[in-house]
């Protein structure tokens, strides 16, 4: 397990760990630690909002909010999408992890197209251990890295 990896689940609600440790365990035992990476756990209500507002809110204010919840700033092709459907994540009680897949070049990717069957690999994984998987979701639409415990 990553560095990266250990220090997400320790910022994890005492709740969620026990099934994500098992979680990024069998991750490690299938694909092997380099293999995915866990691109976010608890996130602050400001990191939400930031969230919430792209694709919704014009880029300056969006730029704005990321500023304050501390994130890097994205550009208008960025802006022109919606991200997630609430401001009443999971992730901010620490509840849920995103899992991505990782590219030639190790680095994470969102691309389900290209990398569907590591996709459905990490999603294998979560239902083993009995994780919800945005995977699963019909709606608003599937949230392919999303995980979260029932
Ligand atoms: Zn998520």
């Amino acid at each position: 397990m990553t560095e990266r990896s250990k220090k997400m689940l320790t910022e994890l609600d005492k709740r969620a760990q026990p099934a994500f440790i098992g979680f990024l365990s069998r991750l490690d035992a299938v694909l092997g630690d380099d293999q995915y990476i866990v691109f976010e756990g608890r996130r602050t209500p400001a990191v939400q909002s930031a969230y919430f507002a792209q694709g919704r809110q014009p880029l300056e204010e969006v730029n704005r909010l990321r500023q304050e919840a501390g994130l890097w700033l994205i550009r208008s092709q960025n802006d022109n999408r919606v991200i997630t459907w609430t401001l009443q994540s999971k992730h901010i009680e620490g509840l849920a992890m995103d899992v991505l897949p990782v590219d030639g070049r190790g680095n994470p990717t969102w691309d389900l197209a290209h990398f569907r069957m590591q996709f459905e690999h990490i999603r294998n994984c979560g239902r083993a251990i009995g994780l919800i998987c945005g995977a699963d979701w019909l709606s608003p639409q599937a949230d392919w890295p999303h995980y979260e415990i029932k």
